[in-house]
C-alpha cells in the first residue's frame, strides 16, 4: 500500500468522471510542514496556532508569532496557508494565563471568546498574521463561532489592527481571505446568514459532532457514544455546504471525519470543495478519490 500511495505523489485528486477536490493537510507546528510537503499537501488547510501558546512560557508576542507565521508562508513557497487563531481554553490550558475554573469548559471561555474578551490579545495575533501575509498565501479563520455578531466584532478588531500597521509604516497584505470554522450546531443551522459575510466556511467535525450529540469528546467512557456518523452530523454538514454555495463561497471539512475513507464519496456527492486531514492521510484519501466514479 506504501509504495501505492507514494506513486500518487504529484497526481490530481481527481475521480474518473473528472471531478476535482483540494487536498490540504492539518499541521500544529512548524515541524509538522515538512510531512505535509512530503505527502504532496496542496496546501494547509489548518494551522492550529495553539502551538506558539501552549509550547511557551509567555504570551507568544508579535514578533514571535511574525516569525512563525512567515516560516509557514514561505515553507510552503506560494502554496495556500489557512491559520486558525489561537483556540484554548476548554482542553487546551496554559499555566500563565489565568483562565478562571469552569463547570463545563467545553461550553466555556475558550478560542474566539476570548480573543474577543481581549482585543489587545486578539490584535497581536491579527497584526502578526497581516504582516506575515506578504510573504505567501496566508489565509485566517476563526474558531468556535456562533453568530453574526462575533464576525462583525471580528472584523472590526481585524480594520483596527491594519489602520495600526498603516500608521506605523510597518509593511502588510491589506486583503486577506478571512473564514470560519462551522464547528457549532448553531453555526451550522445558520450558514446560510453566515456566508455572505466571510471568504469561506471550514467545517470542525470534531468540535460539530460533540455539541450537535452532546458528548464530550474527552471523555473516553463516551467513546460508543461518540458517533461522527450520526445522520444529525452529516445533515448538518451537507447543509452547510449547500449555504456556502449559494453564496458563492467555499466549504471544506478540517475535523477528523474528513479524513474517514469511508465517508470520501458522501462528501464528494455533497459538493465538498477541500478535505484538510492529517499529512499521512493525504496520500490514502487521494487513492479514494481518483477509483471513484459519481456517475454511478
Ligand atoms: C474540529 O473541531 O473539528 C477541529 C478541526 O478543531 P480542533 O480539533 O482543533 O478543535
Ligand atoms: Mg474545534
Amino acid at each position: 500500500k506504501h509504495r501505492l500511495w507514494q506513486s500518487l505523489r504529484g497526481k490530481s485528486n481527481t475521480t474518473l468522471d473528472g471531478r476535482s477536490i483540494r487536498l490540504y493537510a492539518n499541521i500544529g507546528g512548524l515541524d509538522d510542514i515538512s510531512a505535509a510537503l512530503q505527502n504532496d499537501a496542496g496546501g494547509i488547510g489548518l494551522f492550529r496556532s495553539e502551538f506558539l501558546y501552549l509550547q511557551n512560557d509567555h504570551m507568544p508576542t508579535e514578533e514571535e508569532q511574525f516569525r512563525a507565521y512567515r516560516e509557514a508562508a514561505e515553507k510552503l513557497a506560494g502554496k495556500p496557508v489557512i491559520i486558525r487563531t489561537m483556540d484554548i481554553g476548554a482542553d487546551k490550558q496554559i499555566d500563565y494565563f489565568h483562565l478562571p475554573k469552569e463547570e463545563n469548559p467545553a461550553l466555556g471561555y475558550r478560542a474566539i471568546r476570548i480573543c474577543l474578551s481581549e482585543p489587545e490579545l486578539f490584535r497581536t495575533q491579527l497584526r502578526a498574521l497581516y504582516r506575515a501575509g506578504v510573504y505567501g498565501d496566508l489565509s485566517i479563520m476563526f474558531p468556535m463561532i456562533t453568530s453574526p455578531e462575533e464576525i462583525r466584532h471580528i472584523q472590526k478588531q481585524a480594520e483596527l489592527a491594519r489602520q495600526e500597521l498603516r500608521q506605523q509604516e510597518i509593511p502588510f497584505r491589506e486583503h486577506m481571505e478571512t473564514g470560519i470554522m462551522i464547528e457549532t450546531p448553531a453555526a451550522a443551522v445558520i450558514s446560510d446568514i453566515l456566508a455572505p459575510m466571510v471568504d469561506f466556511f471550514s467545517i470542525g467535525t470534531n468540535d460539530l459532532t460533540q455539541y450537535a450529540l452532546a458528548i464530550d469528546r474527552q471523555n473516553p467512557s463516551l467513546e460508543a457514544f461518540y458517533q461522527p456518523h450520526h445522520e444529525a452530523v452529516l445533515r448538518l454538514i451537507h447543509q452547510v455546504i449547500r449555504n456556502a454555495h449559494k453564496a458563492g463561497i467555499w466549504a471544506g471539512i478540517c475535523g477528523e471525519l474528513g479524513a474517514d475513507p469511508a465517508l470520501t464519496e458522501r462528501f464528494l456527492r455533497m459538493g465538498v470543495d477541500e478535505l484538510s486531514v492529517s499529512p499521512a492521510q493525504i496520500l490514502p484519501i487521494r487513492e479514494k478519490i481518483r477509483s471513484m466514479d459519481l456517475r454511478q
